[in-house]
């Protein structure tokens, strides 16, 4: 089995018919991390026929509600199914301390209706080792967004490939430098408009990146055809923008190997 991120949630802050809030899973048989957690976190693993059980931990990219609501449910759905082991949860650390807080409102530590935890502080450092295996290192950077956000690299050993993941940002050169040379840039896209962006990106601009970045595919993410704009419209703004290589609208259940 190749290493690969999955989509299971793809849409903005407000979900649409089509798409739930942006999450993912980085799947590997060295270990597979959650990347930020959607309400529907433990369904959506089954559904992309990624075991709960082989999960290491999660990662959470910044303490926005449409990123992090599920945590609790999360670690009481492992419990449920009798996880084994303890759970990393990896975030910087104002992300990390609003996830203990959520977790402490219902009372799941005290009650014991939580798999063991263990919780890691990330420093808000440029291209940061969060976690390293013997096949894959997942890198962490601070972009740009109205709360502390970290951007993630996922570097694959054998393969010398990667996949980075903008999460929630503003265009900024710190992204570009994570996305160097990477195959594949997951960058959020959800706004139409740069005068009204509130730190986020348009999909001309994440063309833009792409194509700096050096990238073969883009996937645009944390987008919405009803809020962000129509799907053709969102093609032809990244064509426009002169990127080149693949383009896709991320869609649930969706998985992109490095
Ligand atoms: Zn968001
Ligand atoms: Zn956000």
């Amino acid at each position: 089995m190749s290493q690969r991120l999955i989509v299971l949630g793809a849409g903005t802050a407000l979900p649409d018919r089509d798409r739930d809030n942006t999450f993912l899973v980085w799947d590997s048989p060295a270990g597979s991390y959650l990347i930020d957690c959607g309400g529907r976190a433990y369904q959506q693993l089954l559904r992309a026929n990624v075991d709960p059980h082989r999960l290491r931990g999660m990662i959470l990219t910044h303490n926005h509600p449409d990123h992090i609501y599920g945590v609790p449910a999360f670690l009481f759905h492992l419990w449920l199914a009798g996880y084994q082991g303890t759970f990393d949860v990896y975030a910087n650390p104002s992300t990390l301390a609003m996830a203990r807080k959520l977790c402490a409102a219902l009372e799941l530590e005290a009650h014991g209706h939580m798999c063991a935890t263990n919780w890691h502080e990330l420093a808000e450092t440029p291209q940061r080792r969060a976690v390293e295996t013997d096949a894959y290192t997942i890198f962490t950077t601070p972009v740009r967004h109205s709360r502390p956000t970290l951007a993630l690299r996922f570097v694959d050993h054998q393969r010398q490939r990667s996949i980075v993941y903008s999460a929630d940002t503003e265009p900024c050169p710190e992204l570009e430098q994570l996305a160097q040379g990477a195959h594949t840039l997951v960058h959020e896209a959800t706004v139409s408009d740069p005068a009204q962006r509130h730190t986020h990106t348009t999909p001309r601009e994440a063309g833009e990146i792409a194509a700096r970045s050096g990238v073969q595919r883009l996937v645009l993410i944390h987008y919405s055809a009803a809020y962000t704009m129509p799907e053709a419209l969102a093609l032809a703004e990244v064509k426009a923008s002169g990127f080149g290589g693949e383009v896709r609208l991320a869609r649930e259940l969706e998985e992109y190997s490095v």
